[in-house]
């Protein structure tokens, strides 16, 4: 029987290649002080390699890959879209929210529908627009009306949001409501107590404060959402 030969996937074929480059450009600066050879050590072998571990970033692409056509909780059964993120790939700053809703989960864009386009006016407010920063959410399925998404469904999608974030390296995150910040900060700390402070996530500063959809329903609190995103503007303009 004939051995299957499988395909390399894209992301192995990236990192030969990267390999390759990487040891083309040694073998020349050798050749360039007058080295007829190189004879490498264990120890010189395992720099390489530990070079090559550190430069394997994913891309937001092979996430994205990677996630395919998730099953990997009961959400799947109730979509229409999965919602995977959207913006620069570069942002400085990460938007975060709860889980799409309605308008999400047709279009399979984050924070498309009302309170979307309220988070829009804010980041106006403050000198941004979508296009700079790059937006998501804890959860990638509508969980069935609105409900709050349940442990074993977070569990299941947060690994993709930690690479998102990890494959971005925004300088800050600003998680939008409750879920968000508790999940992003490992607390349960209120959002009332947590808003308006810089956290740290992961060496990342992260500015807790309301859910657009929040301020809705409860415009009082625009107030405070626009000290919040005061600070955001002056850290974020020094960075
Ligand atoms: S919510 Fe996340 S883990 Fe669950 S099916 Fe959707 S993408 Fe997969």
């Amino acid at each position: 029987m004939t051995e299957s030969i499988q395909p390399y996937s894209d992301k192995s074929a990236r990192l030969l290649s990267e390999i390759i480059e990487d040891v083309k450009g040694y073998l020349k600066y050798m050749k360039g002080l007058g080295f007829a050879g190189v004879a490498l050590s264990e120890n010189s072998l395992r720099t390489l390699d530990d070079r090559f571990k550190e430069n394997m970033t994913e891309t937001l692409d092979m996430i994205q890959n990677d996630l395919g056509n998730c099953h990997r909780c009961i959400l799947h059964k109730g979509r229409n879209h999965i919602v995977f993120g959207a913006g620069n790939p570069r942002a400085k700053l990460v938007l975060v929210g709860e889980a799409p809703g309605y308008e999400e989960d047709i279009q399979g864009l984050p924070f498309v529908g009302q309170a979307g386009q309220l988070l829009t006016r804010i980041l106006r407010a403050i000198g941004l627009t979508r296009e700079d920063v790059y937006i998501c959410n804890i959860i990638k399925c509508r969980p069935a009306g609105n409900r709050n998404p349940e442990s074993d469904e977070i569990g299941a999608c947060i690994p993709f949001l930690h690479r998102q974030l990890k494959a971005i390296k925004p300088k800050f995150i600003c998680a939008l409501g409750t879920f968000a910040a508790q999940t992003l900060l490992g607390t349960k700390t209120p959002i009332s107590q947590l808003r308006g402070h810089f956290h740290t996530y992961e060496g990342i500063h992260l500015l807790p404060t309301y859910h657009p959809a929040f301020l809705l329903r409860n415009p009082s609190k625009k107030r405070d959402v626009w000290e919040d995103m005061q600070k955001l503007q002056e850290a974020y303009e020094k960075a």
